[in-house]
């Protein structure tokens, strides 16, 4: 299976913005915590701003949840094989959506 060798290095290189961006968000959060804001207004666009940043936060632990899931279905050797249906995702689709669990028809039909 050496033509998932591409999609692994993008695999792993995608882990490493979403790790990082985890971690400038927790940075973020524990920085913004630390001080107390006189101002009420600005005390609210902080919890705000707090609110955005888990919201993110959430969001890229979820992919590295995905891309932890598609890297080891690689080294199963399920990778690109869609769940539900069994049959081969299209080599275009791993391409923009190099996660993917499901071919574009069992996707659809799961929305
Ligand atoms: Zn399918």
């Amino acid at each position: 299976m050496a033509s998932f060798d591409k999609i692994k290095q993008q695999l792993l290189s995608m882990r490493e913005d979403y790790t990082q961006r985890i971690e400038a968000i927790e940075q973020d959060t524990h920085h913004k915590n630390e001080p107390v804001e006189k101002d009420f207004a600005e005390q609210a666009t902080q919890s705000e701003n707090n609110d955005v940043l888990a919201a993110l936060d959430n969001e890229a632990q979820l992919m590295v949840m995905h891309i932890d899931r598609a890297l080891a279905r690689i080294e199963q050797g399920t990778y690109g094989i869609c769940k539900a249906c069994g049959k081969p995702i299209p080599e275009q689709r791993l391409q923009a959506v190099p996660y993917a669990e499901l071919c574009i028809a069992c996707a659809d039909k799961n929305h």
